[in-house]
């Protein structure tokens, strides 16, 4: 694997069917599922590795991201990366970006609500990943489930001609969704993250039972964040193309949560079906790589 450090660069490495994975670094099982999704499907795996700052509506929270290229590279070439794309911040944004992609809809409810201007910087970011490296197909988690819907409809509206590809949510051994902030979580601290997990897999028994209405639901997830004394700040079932809050479960959609555990902020969801399936994800069957 080749690590480059410039778009034009790693568009000199392209060759026959092209794929891409954007990441932020610090990588896990998550990420790594997503680079054999794409070795399995393109004949060259570029991954991406960018802090974007566009995308961080806190400066705490950005300055506090982790970061090991040593490690990532490691890891993404053992999962089949042919190419790492590793720029610095003055070779994606070589003088203050004036030039912003900010969707007219999708994008003030949930994660847009509680993170001012999240989505304008990673649209912008994806669409600017996209026009540089010019990828075939891309791999996105389904544990961003309302980025994987901005950033497929962002690709549609601007023509981008990439095929946006989302893929499962990865969990750890007793259910936590893999996040690189989850290294931040202390004991206790990682004992309350579960309760996130815990509402959304009771919502899905729900559904597989016959549960539809979304304020049920959502409550399920609502009052075990609660009862770990997690700070929530929305759990909210979702049409899964409009992203318009859904009072019944007459439509594909997913149930989000977000909640902060001490300092670290967490996101999960579970995608539901009106027929009464529901896709939580997979779970390792052993200790993430993660925690070293
Ligand atoms: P990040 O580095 O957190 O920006 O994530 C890079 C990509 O990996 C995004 O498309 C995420 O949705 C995806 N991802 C992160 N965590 C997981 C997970 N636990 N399962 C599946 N995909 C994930």
């Amino acid at each position: 694997m080749e690590i480059v450090t410039t778009f034009s660069d790693a568009r000199a490495r392209r060759s026959g069917i092209v794929g891409l994975v954007p990441t932020m670094g610090f990588l896990h099982e998550g990420h790594l599922a997503l680079i054999e999704a794409a070795t399995r499907e393109a004949d060259l795996v570029l991954v991406s590795l960018f802090v974007n700052p566009l995308q961080f509506d806190e400066d705490a929270d950005l300055a506090r991201y982790p970061r090991d290229l040593d490690r990532d590279a490691a890891l993404a070439a053992d999962a089949g990366a042919d190419v790492l794309f590793a720029p610095s911040v003055d070779e994606m944004y070589p003088s203050p970006p004036v030039t912003r992609v900010r969707l007219a809809s999708l994008t003030t409810t949930m994660e847009g609500a509680h993170r001012p201007g999240h989505f304008d910087g990673v649209a912008t970011v994806v669409a600017k990943l996209f026009a540089g490296l010019q990828p075939d197909k891309a791999w996105f988690g389904m544990k961003d489930a309302q980025q994987l819907v901005v950033v497929s409809r962002m690709a549609q509206d601007l023509s981008l001609p990439v095929e946006v590809i989302g893929h499962p949510i990865v969990r750890e051994a007793d259910g936590l969704a893999l996040s690189s902030r989850n290294v931040f979580l202390g004991p206790d601290e990682r004992h309350a993250a579960l309760s996130l997990s815990r509402g959304l897999f009771a919502a899905a028994d729900a559904v597989r039972n016959g549960e539809r209405a979304g304020r049920v639901l959502e409550g399920l997830v609502v009052e075990e964040v609660a009862r770990s004394g997690a700070g929530l700040d929305y759990a909210e079932l979702a049409g899964a193309d409009d992203l318009v809050r859904l009072d019944r479960l007459d439509q594909r959609g997913f149930l989000a949560v977000a909640a902060r555990v001490g300092e670290t902020r967490l996101i999960d969801n579970v995608w539901l079906d009106e027929d009464g399936s529901a896709q939580v994800g997979q779970r390792l069957d052993q200790p993430s790589i993660l925690y070293g």
